[in-house]
């Protein structure tokens, strides 16, 4: 059993972990960065990111080289294939994160394991999955590829709302499929696209007590068949894009019991520093609460839970203050 010490151990190499890694490089603590299979995280699966500052179009491998490489130019270590399975806090404070046989010791932990999109399950997902095929499950990231193009979009809570509506500003039409009449969302974004759909040049229409049961193509996507949950009729739509927005799982399975977990098994924390209730474990990115599961929002929270890291670091009792105490603009 091999064992490390570090001032600082990151958990998962995607932009949130690389981000928190630069920076605490940089300001020259020993971290280690622990990464289950190799640097990426989710965007690595898309060859065209449009929508991250300082770059018109630029694949998410090729971004995240540059990224895994600026760490390792300033000292990180990044080790891949060591997936954390295990946390726990000792009693002098120090977190032990143990992967396979291998021990690794830090005075703070960042937790930036990410989340995956949860799948609809249907014939042709993963089919056309791969960039330009057609299937997204982030309309913000997507939606101006698809401008003048007809979309189906599926989902009833927020972000099946709130990205619906960002699509139907390019799109030429879409159809947004339901399996309920009525929507989780939160009522002021019903009201939202409630207004949308209604307005007479509106290029929203509602598949309501609908699902997909197919998505079809040849090289692309092509159509899409609905089954009406209620009355068993199918129907075939036409369409060039489906966006799949029925939720995110967070990769969170094996911090159960360690910090507090939301239901869907987002991690919990203070908004501001994002300090979970483990004094010293820090999280970023898509995993807790409240991330916007956005590259640059990801990038933001690693970077700032490396910039909190140094407020415990230098005063343990950091921790505690309440967010309204914990920094003044005295500090700055
Ligand atoms: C196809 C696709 C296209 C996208 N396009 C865009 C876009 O154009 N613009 C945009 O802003 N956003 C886009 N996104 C969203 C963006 O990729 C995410 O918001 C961002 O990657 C979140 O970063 P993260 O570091 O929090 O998590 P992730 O990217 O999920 O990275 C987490 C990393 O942690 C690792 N990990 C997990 N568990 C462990 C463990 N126990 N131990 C060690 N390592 C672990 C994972 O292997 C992974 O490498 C896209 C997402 C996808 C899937």
């Amino acid at each position: 059993m091999a064992e490390k010490q570090a001032d600082c151990i990151i958990i998962g190499a995607g932009p949130a972990g690389l981000g928190a890694g630069l920076y605490a490089a940089r300001d020259r603590f020993q971290m280690i960065l622990l990464e289950t299979f190799y640097p990426g995280g989710q965007i690595i699966n898309t060859d065209r990111i449009e929508n991250y500052p300082g770059f018109d179009n630029i694949a998410g491998a090729d971004l995240i080289l540059k990224m895994s490489e600026q760490v390792q130019a300033f000292g990180g270590q990044i080790l891949t294939n060591s997936p954390a399975e295990k946390l726990s806090r000792r009693s002098d404070g120090m977190i032990e994160v143990l992967s396979g046989s291998d021990k690794y010791i830090g005075k703070v932990v960042i937790l930036a394991p990410g989340s995956s999109y949860r799948k609809l399950g249907v014939p042709g997902e993963d089919q056309f999955r791969q960039a330009g095929a057609g299937v997204s499950y982030c309309g913000t990231c997507d939606a101006p590829f698809f401008k003048e193009k007809i979309v189906v979009s599926i989902g009833g809570g927020n972000t099946a709302v709130e990205d619906t509506l960002h699509l139907a500003k390019y799109a030429k039409k879409v159809y947004m499929v339901h399996r309920r009449q009525e929507f989780r969302a939160t009522k002021v974004l019903v009201e939202e696209l409630m207004g949308q759909v209604n307005r007479a040049d509106s290029n929203l229409e509602l598949k309501l007590d609908s699902v997909v049961t197919q998505i079809a193509g040849d090289q692309k996507v092509g159509k899409v068949i609905l089954k009406n949950v209620k009355t068993g009729k199918t129907e075939e739509i036409a369409c060039d894009g489906v966006f799949i927005f029925v939720g995110m799982v967070p990769n969170t399975g094996f911090l159960k019991g360690f910090v507090d977990l939301t239901e869907a098994g987002f991690i919990q924390c203070d908004p501001a520093y994002l300090r979970t209730r483990v004094p010293g474990v820090f999280v970023a990115g898509d995993c807790r609460i409240g991330a916007a599961m956005q590259l640059s929002t990801a990038v933001a929270d690693g970077v700032n839970a490396a910039m909190w890291m140094k407020h415990y670091l230098r005063d343990p009792g950091w921790w505690n203050l309440p967010l309204s105490d914990a920094l003044s603009p005295a500090d700055w």
